[in-house]
């Protein structure tokens, strides 16, 4: 009698885009999955670690268009489980925030297939680092929320008045299309006009582009910079701390030059 052997889903963390920014972990699970299911947010070259021969089969979504509803993911991780692959489940920073991991685990788990999760950088937390903004200052920030700027309806929105009373740095994800609408948020939450606030697009990326603004100049100044999504929004006063002031660069992946110089010096 032969036991049909049942796959494992992993569920992987690529990073915020430098393929650099890649776990160890992630790397041996995309070099050994037998199929990888990877969102848009992906670089190509996180998925040159893949083996030659493995199915490589984008799932993701981009800006609403084109996306692949979310219960056609979870059937066909279970089928190819069952169907005795191993399956890499590839998101965008870290799969369990905004993420959908939990749902894509639920699912998983209720279907008794084996499930790892191997976290990633989250862009919240890789985006403010790039341009050298720490999350948590012991001076002024003692802890960090990471918000959805895009609620699917009102009663999901982050609570603006509780988040604004709590002093913590507020790191915004998905918040570019709702941008003026978040800014006048913030300002009738109780945050002054002048809080500063950094925008980081394609945090890590080659093509990276980020501007430090305040809460009253947060459109016009996306605006001006030519930034759109993906990016991240952090609020808070850590913002002024950012190490370069150029609206957008150019520069290479990893630390970029005002930082790299300002380390050096230090
Ligand atoms: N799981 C992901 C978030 C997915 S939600 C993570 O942990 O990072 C998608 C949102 O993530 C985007 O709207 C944007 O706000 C943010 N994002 C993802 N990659 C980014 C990047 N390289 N730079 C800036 N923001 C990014």
């Amino acid at each position: 009698v032969t036991v049909a052997r049942v796959g494992t889903v992993r569920l992987v963390g690529a990073g915020p885009g430098d393929p650099e920014l890649l776990t160890l972990k992630a790397v041996r699970a995309i070099a050994s999955a037998d199929v990888i299911l990877h969102d848009a947010l992906v670089d190509r070259a996180v998925l040159a670690h893949a083996r030659v021969g493995a199915r490589i089969v984008e799932v993701g979504k981009r800006g609403g268009c084109a996306s692949t509803p979310q219960a056609f993911i979870g059937q066909l991780m279970i089928r190819e489980a069952r169907a005795g692959f191993d399956v890499v489940r590839l998101k965008g920073g870290d799969p369990f925030v905004f993420g959908r991991g939990g749902e894509e685990l639920d699912e998983l788990a209720a279907a008794g297939i084996a499930v790892e999760i191997v976290p990633g950088i989250t862009s919240g937390l890789a985006a403010p680092a790039s341009i050298g903004i720490p999350v948590t200052h012991r001076d002024c920030a003692h802890g960090v929320a990471l918000v959805t700027g895009h609620a699917a309806d009102a009663r999901d929105e982050p609570d603006w008045a509780a988040l604004r009373a709590s002093r913590l740095t507020v790191v915004i994800y998905m918040g570019m299309a709702n941008a003026g609408a978040i800014a006048a948020k913030l300002a009738r939450a109780g945050w002054l006009a002048s809080t500063p606030v950094a925008v980081i697009a394609r945090a890590t990326r080659t093509d990276q582009a980020d501007v430090v603004t305040t809460v009253g100049d947060l459109e016009p100044a996306i605006r001006a910079g030519g930034l759109a999504s993906p990016a991240i929004i952090v609020v808070g006063e850590v913002a002024a701390r950012a190490q370069t002031r150029e609206t957008v660069s150019t520069a290479p992946r990893g630390l970029r030059p005002a930082a790299e110089t300002r380390l050096a010096r230090a």
